[in-house]
């Protein structure tokens, strides 16, 4: 639950356990609950077997399909809808899940957690359903005024659960980054409060993630034949790409081939793969904001691995980063395209991604997915399959849909009635003092929410 570890590194399971291709073929008919559980149990050695089944189950309950992430054929690539969670990302896999363990482990030690965090849109909606409800758990969501998508605010401000607090500060994601970074930093306040966060970087995210990978290979390699397959990823903090990667440590060598890690415009990632040179640049605003990051947060896990995990080497090379705001791998470039191809797709290709597919095979696109399947045509080989990964619905982020074919996308049912639902936020100006003072008010208040 500390999300960073004392030192401020990242933390990672000592060892990645190995599947064997017999115990590969025994999950060949598991639901997506089963093989959760079977990839989990492996990685976590202090929840009884049968509480961590019951977290698992009620965390892919709320999943509009029985697949949970089901697959489906377009052209000549497979791609693999993880969208159809309560918030239509594929954020809702991992968070769904962290929010029954948080709530499990809470109740354990009996204590609390107020959860505080900054949103452009899709991690504070997908945290805020991960969390709505649970009694040990209250949320404080930041999001800059008027400038998220009326789905993405409405996803957010509609859950009127009373341990749920939405501020809508005037100001920008910048500003609302930077108030709940200098909360944190009053080690004393953090403290009082039982502050923590739910981003990216904590580990269990990640292990949720690794499931769909396997699942992946369970239903499409044809197990008869030794064959192996490749993945695109549209990437932003690096959390899904890396889940790929402990996917492939932990599969018989082989079984996934190829990782394509696909950049926006923002392609500090592609940047590293292609050249070895990874330097900060400027955020590039597109039309795939979850991917809009320069610094990828899970960034650091890889080079630990690169770098023959040597966590010593790791902190040095993440100081030198820090204060340089580049990094010379070069001399790792060969090892690094072993692991790795990449692409960062324009932003007029992605449109015409989207068309494309639309105009061909009926099938919608949403930008962030439309980026990996751009990229995943550059590295396609014959003969082996490419799952692309679909992190959010068409829907969410319907005007750039509309903008490439003409139509906007239909929401399903139970979002559409968000859009009326009654709803709550509480508008302030963008003051750390204010802010921090709200958090007081309701972290430990009983009649809260209002
Ligand atoms: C968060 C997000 C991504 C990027 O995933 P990372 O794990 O940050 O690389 C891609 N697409 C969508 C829709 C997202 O919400």
């Amino acid at each position: 639950m500390m999300g960073l570890a004392e030192d401020g590194g990242l933390l990672l399971p000592r060892t990645i356990p190995r599947v064997g291709c017999e115990t590969l073929a025994s999950w060949q008919n598991l639901t997506y609950p089963e093989l959760a559980f079977e990839i989990m149990s492996r990685f976590i050695d202090d929840i009884p077997a049968n509480d961590l089944k019951d977290i698992i189950a009620r965390s892919y309950d709320t999943f509009t399909r029985n697949e949970i992430t089901p697959l489906a054929h377009v052209g000549e690539y497979h791609i693999l809808e993880l969208f159809h969670g309560p918030t239509l990302a594929f954020k809702d896999i991992a968070l769904q899940f962290l929010g029954n363990l948080f709530e499990y482990l809470l109740d354990k030690n009996k204590s609390t957690l107020n959860i505080l965090g900054a949103t452009s849109g899709d991690t504070g909606s997908a945290a805020i359903y991960g969390v709505r409800g649970k009694e040990r758990i209250k949320i404080f969501i930041l999001h800059p005024h008027g400038r998220v998508s009326k789905v993405q605010e409405k996803q957010m401000t509609t859950v009127v659960d009373d341990n749920v607090f939405n501020i809508a500060i005037r100001g920008s994601f910048d500003d609302a980054q930077a108030i709940v970074k200098k909360i944190f930093s009053d080690v004393d306040f953090k403290a009082e409060n039982n502050l923590g966060a739910i981003n990216s970087i904590n580990w269990a995210r990640v292990l949720a993630q690794v499931v769909y990978y396997v699942y992946s290979c369970l239903h499409i390699i044809d197990h008869e034949k030794d064959s192996s397959l490749d993945f695109a990823i549209p990437t932003g903090n690096f959390g899904d790409i890396f889940a790929g990667f402990i996917a492939r440590r932990m599969l018989p060598e082989g079984t996934i081939r190829q990782l394509v890690l696909a950049t926006n415009s923002n392609d500090i990632l592609s940047r590293l793969v292609n050249r070895g040179d990874y330097s900060l640049g400027e955020v590039r605003i597109t039309s795939s904001p979850s991917m809009d990051i320069q610094a990828a947060s899970n960034f650091e896990r890889y080079l630990y691995y690169l770098v023959d995990s040597d966590a010593t080497r790791t902190g040095e090379l993440m100081e030198e980063f820090l204060k340089n705001g580049s990094l010379d791998l070069k001399s790792y470039q060969e090892q690094i395209k072993r692991d790795f191809t990449a692409a960062s797709v324009a932003e007029d290709e992605v449109l015409k991604t989207i068309a494309h597919y639309h105009a061909e095979y009926g099938y919608l696109l949403d930008p962030h997915t439309a980026v990996g399947v751009r990229a995943a045509e550059q590295y396609k080989t014959t003969g082996i399959p490419m799952i692309c990964l679909a992190t959010a619905h068409p829907a969410k982020f319907g005007e750039v849909v509309a903008e490439a074919v003409n139509t906007e996308p239909e929401l399903p049912e139970n979002i559409s009635a968000i859009l009326t639902a009654e709803s709550r936020c509480e508008i302030m100006e963008a003051n750390a003092n204010d802010i921090r003072e709200y958090i007081s008010t309701h972290a430990h208040g009983k009649d809260e929410g209002k």
